[in-house]
């Protein structure tokens, strides 16, 4: 498959490329899009290269290439392994963002096809280089990694579902679980989920307005403030939903100020006094955030 690429403006005037013909420049450039892997190897395939990049130029690839390989930019690579040869853009990490992912693809950095030049094959013994374990070996060492990656995932998975079975509010699960796997790179799933303990004995029994989303409570790092007051929060929060029960609004201005005032009633409600009941209790929901703030300013030590 082929890659969109780009072009660093220092390329233009690097001494091995300032060297070469304009053809050679292009043919260069052209095997970055073709190149299999993001380590730079090509297929050693000059009509297809031809085709691919220089389809209907009256150059001979073959005579570029060379260029390319005596200027030091490429070099052609044997892979004992299946007897194939391969060209190889030499320093592409230097010319390109890579991506390790994409090299899986590549016979020549898949484990068992290593070529011949490379340092792992230098520096192994003869008696390893016969050893039937030797690729093996290398190729478990990339099966540990995936998988250690693949464990971690499933862990913060794991810890998702620990916190979110304490979370006492189950709505908007997504973005609960996104904000979770940010927070959790910070902070221990014992924290979030003792915490979690403590908000949900907080908010118990509250109307499910009172009560944060899982992600807004973990965007806000509400961890840290269960440790700071947590006594506070629970009595202000167990009298306000006393206040709320007995549509208690007097209460509430006595004790943070904010003031509830009647509303006008509509025409068409039939039971006056349940609508006003009603509107104490809105506005308790509605102003809940604020008459916190009020009491624990008012209170604060
Ligand atoms: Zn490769």
């Amino acid at each position: 498959m082929a890659r969109i690429r780009t072009i660093k403006p220092d390329f233009w005037t690097d001494g091995k490329v300032v060297s070469i013909s304009a053809y050679a420049r292009l043919l260069f450039i052209g095997m970055w899009n073709f190149a299999i892997c993001d380590k730079g190897h090509v297929a050693d395939d000059a009509l297809k290269l031809k085709l691919q990049i220089l389809p209907i130029d009256n150059v001979d690839i073959n005579e570029l290439i060379t260029e390319l390989i005596t200027s030091g930019l490429v070099e052609r690579i044997s892979n004992t392994a299946n007897s194939r040869t391969f060209l190889h853009v030499k320093r592409m990490e230097e010319h390109q963002k890579t991506d390790t992912r994409w090299n899986s693809r590549c016979p020549v950095c898949t484990p068992d096809t290593t070529p011949d030049h490379t340092e792992t094959h230098a520096s192994i013994s003869e008696a390893q280089r016969d050893s039937p374990t030797l690729a093996p070996v290398k190729e478990r060492k990339v099966k540990e990694k995936d998988m250690r990656i693949d464990k971690s995932i499933r862990d913060i998975d794991s810890d998702f579902e620990t916190w979110w079975a304490h979370y006492p509010l189950k709505k908007a699960k997504g973005q609960a679980e996104r904000a979770f796997t940010t927070a959790r790179r910070n902070v221990d799933l014992d924290t979030l989920t003792a915490a979690v303990q403590a908000y949900s004995k907080t908010v118990n029994g509250l109307d499910p307005k009172f009560i944060a989303y899982g992600s807004t409570w973990l965007n806000g790092k509400r961890w840290l403030d269960e440790d700071i007051a947590p006594a506070t929060a629970t009595g202000i929060e167990d009298w306000l939903r006393d206040c709320w029960t007995n549509h208690n609004t007097i209460a509430i201005t006595d004790r943070c100020g904010l003031e509830f005032y009647n509303p006008d009633i509509p025409e068409d409600v039939a039971d006056v006094k349940a609508f006003t009941l009603q509107a104490r209790r809105d506005w308790i929901k509605t102003n809940h955030d604020e008459i916190v703030a009020r009491i624990l300013k008012r209170e604060a030590p």
